[in-house]
């Protein structure tokens, strides 16, 4: 049994997080491990920058972001090798990086970038972390190698959001990754990563090495997945917002989840999904400290706790549709939900009260064509610039009071919308976005910093 290890961008940012990263690995040696990189801090949104600037006839600007992408990889590789990276290495390294600037030229002159094309340039990052990583590691490791994640990941073609062939992936690494893995050898691939059937190179979404690193381990049956990131675990709060969180130290799948759709970074959204379909426990650690404390995530939660965490996301808008007779007419809410399933639009929060319903739709949804199709049969109010915020656990069904404390602790704050998960685990707010983050906070004091 295997065990798949994930490493963000920030714990491959350069070349001392390398080398903690190859001691990590060197440990689980025994244990077959697959090492999944994302790129190295920074990268990828250096990427979409100088494509972007290379398409707008900025080829100079292109270039110089470019140029400290390439100064960030061979920076890392000269310290990873005493100053003298093998040059076989070196020349790895200058070849992708001429290529990069054909493409850039390329782009400069078409005046055109398609999603095909970013997705080629996006995945550069995880190709350099990974060709960087995998020879320094064999180094200390020969039998250790460096492999391809489109030769497994198939995808759909929807570049910059890939949706996994769930079957046609398993099949693949069961048949051209599993053999390749081994006690006393690591295999180290990429993360984010994919291709379609024609063989296009395909990325899953921005912060997808994680949903790479729980579709490969559900592929492979492993013992665990680890997430090791730049935090000891999924916290009460994103620590980054509430000073005084606390990593969490078990986690039930679903919550998780809603933790991770409601805007916890620390996991992409989709990462739960195929570790809970394999049953396999996904563990989020912080790699500078690994004796340190983590979160493990698995089935059922042994918290003792009615509120487990809490996550902001946004921004979101809401629309809010009114119709007198509303509630009287059979069929109104079935008419007012085609709109968005006919649209693809996701609908994340609804409330009902007696004349209007509030939903939240993300910030890309069309908004425009979404009020035009629903003012035919109802009004249709937008508020923009909202954002959601989240409370999460396993036991707010069976906890009478949560609703309550909430919104006592958001008194001063004005909440537009409240609304109970579906799956009766998550208790949300909207609010104006701006107010976001401080009211996070206060519930964040309410449920976790109090004496009792
Ligand atoms: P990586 O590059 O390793 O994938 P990310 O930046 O994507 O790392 O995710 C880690 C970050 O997620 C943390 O630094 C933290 O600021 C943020 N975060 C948001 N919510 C939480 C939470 N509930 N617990 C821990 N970290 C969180
Ligand atoms: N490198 C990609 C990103 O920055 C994927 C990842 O880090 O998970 O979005
Ligand atoms: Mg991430």
């Amino acid at each position: 049994m295997s065990v798949v290890m994930k490493f963000g961008g920030s714990s491959v940012a350069d070349a001392d997080c390398m080398r903690q990263v190859a001691t990590l690995v060197e440990r689980a040696l025994p244990e077959a491990p697959l090492v999944v990189l994302s790129a190295m801090g920074k990268t990828t949104d250096a990427l979409f920058r100088a494509a972007r600037a290379a398409v707008a006839g900025q080829l100079e600007l292109a270039r110089r972001e470019a140029q400290s992408v390439a100064a960030r990889h061979l920076d890392a590789a000269r310290g990873l090798f005493d100053g003298q990276p093998p040059e076989e290495l070196e020349a790895a390294l200058a070849q992708r990086f001429d290529e990069l600037d054909r493409i850039f030229q390329g782009l400069a002159l078409l005046g055109e970038l398609s999603p095909r094309s970013m997705d080629a340039i996006a995945a550069r990052g995880e190709l350099l972390s990974t060709t960087l990583f995998a020879a320094y590691f064999r180094a200390r490791s020969p039998a250790s190698a460096w492999f391809d994640a489109r030769e497994v990941v198939r995808t759909d073609s929807s570049h910059g959001a890939a949706q996994p062939r769930a079957e046609l992936l398993r099949a693949l690494v069961r048949s051209k990754l599993a053999p390749l893995l081994g006690p006393g050898r690591a295999v180290v691939t990429q993360g984010y990563i994919g291709a379609d059937e024609s063989g296009a190179t395909t990325t899953l979404g921005r912060g997808g090495s994680d949903w790479s690193a729980s579709l490969f381990g559900a592929a492979l049956g492993v013992r665990e997945v680890q997430i090791w990131t730049d935090v000891e675990g999924v916290y009460t709060a994103d620590p980054r917002l509430a000073a005084r969180a606390e990593p969490i130290a078990e986690l039930s799948f679903a919550e998780a989840a809603e933790l991770a759709a409601f805007g916890a970074k620390v996991l992409h959204p989709a990462t739960i999904q195929p570790a809970v379909e394999a049953d396999i426990p996904v563990t989020v650690r912080h790699t500078l400290r690994p004796a340190g404390r983590f979160t493990t995530i698995r089935g059922a939660s042994r918290g003792a706790r009615a509120v487990t965490a809490i996550a902001m996301r946004g921004p979101v808008h809401v629309l809010t549709v009114t119709s007198s007779r509303m509630l009287a007419q059979a069929g109104f809410l079935a008419r007012l939900f085609e709109v968005f399933r006919e649209r693809g639009v996701s609908v994340d929060l609804v409330a009902t009260a007696e004349v209007s319903v509030s939903l939240t739709v993300e910030a890309d949804a069309p908004l425009d064509e979404l009020v035009a199709a629903i003012t035919p049969f109802a009004r249709c109010d937008v508020a923009r610039e909202r954002a959601i915020v989240a409370v999460v656990g396993e036991r707010l069904r069976d906890t009478p009071g949560v609703s309550a404390a909430a919104l006592t602790a958001l008194a001063s704050f004005h909440v537009e919308m409240l609304s109970m998960g579906a799956n009766e685990i998550n208790l949300s707010v909207v609010l104006e976005r701006s107010a976001a983050p401080a009211a996070l906070a206060a519930l964040h004091a309410r449920f976790f910093e109090s004496a009792s």
